[in-house]
């Protein structure tokens, strides 16, 4: 589904992305695991058309959108679920949600706020509340529903855990994996390899803007130096 061939990023004259090449297959989940800094986001944020590559080339489903505009990106298909979840704040949940759909031009945008809020009864319950008063697990949650109403086919998380209660971050472990269940293609950075790596199929270790590594999720979790620096054992 997604092809990232020889990518590179740089903001101005600094290189942070040197030339990686990963994939993933219709219906997989894959992560993107590895230290701080090691340059995880900036592919995502290269492969949404947020940040521009510098040399490279990213495809998916065979057709080339390097560097393709963020919008176009959304209509081809791929939705980000950013770091830090960034609702729009004073929106109420309902109106981010429509939001998610905005670049759609169907019928069927009531059904699926709908069913969202089904998948996330929470987001009912608090439909007219302003966004930016929810707490950060529910913020989570319509920031996951949110992108899943642009009816994407491949959906990017970017450190769905971070600053969760452990609780809640259970919580949004199970909600990816239902969403893989779904049959939804998943790409996934994690700081929570512990996590990531449970939920992969694949996965890709990342440190100082390279892949160093990469194997099933299972194979990752039992590599000794995975273990060693990522998982704490
Ligand atoms: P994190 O988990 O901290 O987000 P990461 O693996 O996702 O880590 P990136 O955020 O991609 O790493 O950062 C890679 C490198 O690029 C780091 O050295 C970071 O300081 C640098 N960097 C990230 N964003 C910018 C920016 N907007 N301007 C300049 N340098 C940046």
């Amino acid at each position: 589904m997604l092809e990232v061939n020889d990518l590179r990023v740089a903001y101005g004259a600094i290189e942070v992305v040197h030339g990686i090449t990963l994939n993933v297959q219709a219906g997989e989940c894959v992560a993107l695991v590895g230290a701080n800094g090691a340059g995880k986001s900036s592919t995502l944020k290269a492969i949404c058309g947020l940040i521009p590559a510098k040399s490279g080339r990213i495809s998916l489903e065979g057709r080339d959108i390097t560097n393709a505009s963020g919008h176009a990106i959304v209509k081809a298909g791929i939705t980000m679920c950013p770091e830090g979840r960034q609702v729009f704040p004073q929106m109420s949940v309902l109106q981010n949600l429509a939001m998610g759909a905005y670049a759609r031009r169907d019928a069927e945008q009531a059904s699926d706020i709908d069913e969202m809020m089904d998948m996330f009864p929470i987001l009912r319950d608090r439909a007219g509340q302003a966004a930016g008063t929810l707490s950060g697990g529910e913020q989570e949650m319509l920031a996951i529903a949110r992108a899943l109403m642009a009816r994407p086919r491949l959906c990017i998380f970017d450190e769905p855990s971070l600053g969760l209660a452990p609780k809640i971050v259970a919580e949004v472990g199970a909600t990816i994996d239902r969403i893989k269940k779904m049959g939804k293609t998943i790409l996934l950075v994690e700081q929570n390899a512990a996590m990531a790596l449970r939920l992969a199929d694949r996965a890709y270790l990342f440190e100082a803007g390279e892949i160093v590594l990469t194997g099933t999720g299972a194979e990752l979790q039992k590599h000794p130096e995975v273990a060693k620096a990522y998982l704490g054992h």
